[in-house]
């Protein structure tokens, strides 16, 4: 109870930084321009010094299990009815998958994330609760269900076929429209779903990696309670765990036409994103779920509401867990490389303007 009230007062939105380690194509240098402590981060380039903070930050050597044993807390704040999001963001080729998903032999948040919700569970016996699932991509404004029976091939094409409709209830819960919600009673069940799911994203793509660094991947965790000591909160609450698209600039990667075009609609609704959270964390009265409308980025912005359309879904299908009552983290990932350094600090910025 009075852990809670800290829990609480230490504020809903929390920043970790993951810094993944080199891998065995990188060259290394003598002089890394990254260092790291435990809340914070240095990053050191061509003579200058940048000193960034955080709520935790996980150096290169971090595995799997210390950073699933931070998240933990706010995996069970989702069993006590709080709407929760945890989000990776980054550059692509920065671990933001292997966080949230992992690999067989070093599974992610996700899975563990499945697994915590069903052991945590028998412990209050006085509550009974159900569980139900749903996974969607979000691509260029467009959402995707993942888990829809027959998911097409054609990418570009079933995208826009199958747009989902976000609606929000009298009471601003948000709902998809049609979106698959499948229930699962044990961890068997839903990491069946979770590995479908992963299927669906990958094969209607031509190229795997390419398509995956441009769209969110969202995994939702729908839990419902009956009994207990849910007093005063949601008899229903979301578990959100999105694993968000390459936030990298587009001049470096020579983007032209479409992939332009998507880049840009990744970029606008980070930056959506961001200026939400942001908001939120200076307890403004009005946050810009729709819009964002800041005179640097006006035209370039309503140009591609505009004419792309519908940019900022990712806020509006989120809205409802990222606002009051609702907790918040957000996993910054980083490279270790020198030639990134213009990239990461981009990536650490954001952060900070989030925290
Ligand atoms: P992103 O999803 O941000 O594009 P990935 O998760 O695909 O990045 O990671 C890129 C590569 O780096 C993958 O081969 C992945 O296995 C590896 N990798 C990322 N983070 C780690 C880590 N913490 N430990 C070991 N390998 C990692
Ligand atoms: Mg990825």
């Amino acid at each position: 109870e009075a852990l809670n009230k800290i829990l609480d007062l230490k504020g809903s939105i929390r920043v970790f930084c993951r810094v993944r380690p080199f891998l065995s194509t990188e060259k290394r240098r003598i002089r890394e321009p990254i260092s790291t402590g435990s809340e914070y981060i240095v990053v050191s380039s061509a003579g200058s010094r940048k000193e960034y903070s955080f709520d935790k930050v996980f150096s290169q050597e971090a595995s799997q299990e210390a950073v699933s044993a931070e998240v933990e807390p706010i995996i069970r704040s989702a069993l006590d009815g709080h709407n929760v999001c945890i989000l990776a963001y980054g550059q692509t080729g920065t671990g933001k998958t292997f966080t949230m998903e992992g690999t067989n032999d070093q599974p992610g948040i996700v899975p563990r994330a499945l697994e915590e919700l069903f052991r945590l569970v028998p412990g209050d016996c006085s509550a009974s609760f159900t569980f139900s699932m749903s996974m969607l991509e979000v691509y260029m404004g467009s959402l995707r269900d993942l888990l829809a029976p027959k998911p097409s091939t054609k990418a570009y094409e079933a995208v826009m076929k199958c747009n989902l409709n976000i609606q929000t209830d009298p009471n601003g819960s948000v709902e998809i429209e049609r979106l698959m919600d499948v229930c699962v009673s044990d961890f068997t069940q839903a990491s069946r779903w979770y590995t479908k799911g992963r299927r669906a994203r990958s094969i209607s793509w031509t190229n795997v990696n390419e398509a995956s660094s441009r769209s969110h991947c969202l995994t939702r965790i729908t839990i419902g309670r009956t009994g207990g000591k849910a007093e005063g909160k949601a008899e229903v609450s979301k578990l959100w765990m999105v694993d968000l698209g390459g936030s990298e600039r587009l001049l470096k990667t020579g983007a032209t036409g479409q992939t332009l075009d998507e880049g840009r609609a990744i970029n606008l609704s980070l930056s959506a994103l961001g200026d939400v959270i942001a908001a939120l964390k200076r307890k403004r009265g009005h946050v810009p779920y729709r819009h964002v409308l800041n005179w640097f980025g006006f035209w370039l912005n309503f140009f591609l509401i505009f004419f792309l359309g519908g940019n900022s879904k990712l806020t509006q299908i989120l809205k409802d867990s990222l606002g009051d009552g609702a907790k918040a983290l957000m996993l910054v990932h980083i490279n270790p490389c020198e030639e990134d350094v213009g990239e990461t600090t981009c990536s650490l910025n954001f952060a900070k303007r989030v925290r």
